[in-house]
């Protein structure tokens, strides 16, 4: 059954090969033309015998009759020679002759017509009838002319009638005989006729059966092409749901578009693909920007919000920074346990949510602080409501397993127009307003005004700074960089130092915003390169195989021209020792006013052969859309999602993404911050080879990171020695 219906379905003509189909259309011609010849053949065949037949018939029956005829008239002029010797008394021999004679040609003609009977010709009966009385007449009539020569010539004059319906008779089948053959050859022509006719119908009828079958040969090809047409067309417009026409086919085309078929499902799984990979990106994205606790923006996002409205907002516009700061949290945490500080900070934060609009923005700046960016659209929306309104917010009572938990709030209110310079002023501004609510007995807020803010750095920090510069005061420390699964070293990353003559050994969180506000960043990094480029030749000299130095460069670095001119004659001078070094930018890069120079930059150090390494990934704005837009050797874990490892579900998944994303950049992955073993573990497990940490290694001293080489790689110094 089944066998059958594949049978049939082989044999349905859109199923036929393209070929077969072509060669229909001939093919059905040949088949009918050489029918038709045969069965012509056939029909002239026969009628050239019929005629063939019919003129010998005619011809013995016309050669009959002339006999007949002429016997019967030797017969009469016998006859007639008879009565004539009788007559005149002629006696013997001769009329013995005559008599034989008459005989003789009386039988011949018996023989004849009794063959034109036996042909069957028509009329041949009466003949012989005719013919057998005049053969009686005859007998009787030589009887009498012997007997009586005068009686006998009147018998031979009876006899004469008898001979004249013998010769008609004989001349008449002659005659039908002609006829006959006539008829036949009419009838001949007329097949003859009809013959050439239905020869013309049929190939009339051949030629628009070819024709038919040749428009639904090109019908069945061309039908196919332009729907797979229409369908891989309708595929590149992203219509992904739409049906593939033609695949029950057998022939090419059902072949084509089984392979459209699997484009498609290949197209659909990719389609899900790229939607997962979305999906997962937006989710990672929204981990990385949202707090885990309070689902409200968290630092890094309101960092980037903060730097946005800050650079984008017109003369005339002007929002307002409330940064609020919870008064008496720590005792619930202390009192109650870590649940019912948790509840009071979600709750606060969605109440807070409830109090914006769209366009204010809410984040949990870290523990029990907030921030609040209201944009001012009309002047209804004055700092002192919203302060009030947050205020009675914050003051209203919390309830937490049957218990009324209540809190303050100490709030530091800028607003934009008070402030001058960048975004951190005016988080400074707020500090500094909510340093003098905190004065207050009782929750409440203060709005700042520029009088609370005393002057950052005098010129007496500058000075200082550029002495520091001068006498090569920054000195650099050296943190080493391990492999995660055995512990070797693997290069180290130059961290620097202020040796203050009185203060003793500062940390760059001193030296920096003094070194960023002067704007002498560039200063610092060619010092700094300078250093790393001389402890290179001196680990060098020591035979010590350092694995490469990592150095951090600054955003103002790589944007200003001049600290770029001066970082690449460094490099340039020291092009033999570009291979050892890395170079860690931070996100920033992406989002700098001047990020089309910075990436040039890059990609000029890059192309000297020195690796760039992404540090403090995911805590800056860059995220990972703009990580292609870079060449990318390495991607550095911050401290704060290693911190979260063990604690906090949301650092273990972004740094899964980070991995997944450095995989696919294909770039060494570096963990910083590495404090305890079970942090290594873990980041070993996920896939993680590099660490940098204090649980490896502080930051030491040339002299101390020679040591350390030292102490670890004696086969290696050995090695070095040798070569
Ligand atoms: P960074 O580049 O993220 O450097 C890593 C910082 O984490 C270093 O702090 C290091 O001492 C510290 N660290 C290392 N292991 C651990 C650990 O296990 N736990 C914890 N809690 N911290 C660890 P450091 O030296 O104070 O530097 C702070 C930041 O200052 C650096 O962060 C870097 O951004 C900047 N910085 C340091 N040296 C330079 C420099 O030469 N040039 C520039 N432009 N910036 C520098
Ligand atoms: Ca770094
Ligand atoms: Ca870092």
């Amino acid at each position: 059954m089944r066998r059958g219906r594949k049978l049939a379905g082989r044999l349905r003509f859109s199923n036929w090969s393209i070929l077969a189909k072509v060669m229909a259309a001939p093919l059905v011609m040949l088949v009918a033309l050489t029918l038709m010849t045969f069965v012509a053949w056939q029909t002239l065949k026969t009628q050239r015998t019929a005629i063939v037949s019919g003129i010998a018939e005619y011809e013995a029956a016309l050669e009959r009759a002339y006999h007949v005829s002429h016997h019967l008239a030797s017969v009469e002029a016998n006859l007639y020679k008879l009565s004539m010797w009788s007559e005149i008394g002629v006696r013997g021999a001769e009329l013995e002759g005559t008599l034989r004679a008459i005989s003789y040609y009386l039988d011949i003609s018996d023989t004849d017509i009794a063959e034109m009977q036996e042909a069957g010709l028509s009329g041949a009966d009466e003949l012989r009838a005719a013919f057998k009385t005049y053969k009686q007449n005859t007998s009787q009539a030589v009887l009498l002319i012997l007997r009586n020569a005068t009686l006998g010539a009147v018998a031979t004059r009876g006899g004469h009638q008898a001979y004249a319906r013998v010769e008609g008779l004989a001349q008449t089948v002659a005659t039908r005989a002609s006829n006959d053959f006539r008829e036949a050859s009419e009838r001949t022509s007329v097949m003859s006729d009809r013959l050439a006719r239905d020869f013309v119908v049929a190939a009339a009828l051949t030629g628009l059966m070819a024709i038919i079958v040749s428009f639904a040969a090109s019908r069945m090809i061309t039908r196919p092409i332009l729907g797979l047409v229409r369908t891989v067309q309708s595929l590149l417009r992203g219509d992904l749901a739409v049906g593939v026409p033609f695949v029950e086919r057998r022939d090419e085309f059902g072949r084509i578009a089984v392979s459209v078929r699997e484009l498609q499902r290949v197209m659909v799984q990719n389609r899900e693909l790229a939607d997962e990979r979305e999906q997962k990106q937006a989710e990672l994205e929204h981990i990385a920007s949202h707090d885990g606790l309070t689902a409200v923006a968290n630092r890094k996002a309101f960092d980037t919000f903060l730097d946005a409205i800050w650079q984008n907002t017109q003369d005339g516009e002007e929002f307002i920074y409330l940064l609020v700061d919870l008064d008496s949290f720590k005792p619930i945490n202390d009192a109650y346990g870590h649940d019912a500080g948790d509840a009071v900070l979600k709750t606060l934060a969605q109440r807070f949510r409830e109090l914006t609009r769209p366009g204010d923005f809410v984040a949990r700046l870290g523990g029990d602080e907030f921030g609040i960016i209201v944009p001012v659209t009309d002047h209804r929306r004055d700092p002192e409501t919203i302060a009030r309104r947050i205020l009675e917010a914050t003051a209203r009572p919390i309830s937490f397993n049957g218990r009324e938990l209540r809190v303050g709030a100490s709030i530091g209110v800028a607003c934009s127009r008070d402030v001058a310079g960048a975004a951190h002023e005016l988080m400074a501004a707020a500090d500094q307003a909510m340093y003098v609510a905190k004065h207050e007995k009782r929750p409440s807020y203060s709005i700042y005004s520029p009088s609370m803010m005393p002057e950052r750095f005098g010129l007496d920090d500058k000075e200082e700074i550029e002495t520091a510069l001068e006498r090569g005061e920054f000195v650099m420390h050296y943190q080493p960089k391990v492999r995660l699964g055995t512990g070797g070293h693997a290069g180290f990353e130059a961290l620097a130092r202020w040796q203050h003559p009185e203060k003793g050994l500062l940390p760059p969180s001193y030296f920096l915003p003094r070194i960023g506000s002067f704007g002498l960043q560039g200063d610092f990094t060619v010092e700094v390169a300078r250093q790393v480029f001389a402890d290179l030749r001196r680990f060098a000299a020591a035979r010590l195989d350092t694995g490469g130095v990592a150095i951090n460069l600054d955003e103002a670095t790589l944007a200003t021209r001049s600290g770029m001119d001066a970082l690449r004659g460094l490099f340039s001078e020291n092009i033999d020792l570009a291979g050892l070094i890395t170079l860690e930018i931070t996100e920033d890069v992406f989002i700098a006013r001047s990020a089309d120079i910075i990436r040039d930059n890059v990609e000029m150090l890059a192309g000297l052969g020195i690796r760039i390494s992404m540090d403090d990934f995911g805590t800056g704005y860059g995220s990972f859309k703009h990580l292609r837009e870079f060449t990318i050797h390495e991607l550095k874990i911050d401290t704060q999602f290693v911190a979260g490892i063990g604690r906090d579900k949301s650092s273990e998944v972004i740094i899964d993404g980070f991995l997944a994303i450095a995989s696919g950049l294909g770039a060494d992955v570096v963990a910083e911050g590495i404090e305890t073993p079970e942090q290594q573990q873990y980041l070993t497990r996920r896939g993680c080879h590099f660490g940098q940490g204090f649980l490896f290694c502080r930051p030491l001293p040339f002299e101390g990171a020679a040591a350390y080489l030292e102490e670890r790689a004696p086969q290696a110094r050995e090695k070095t020695k040798v070569g």
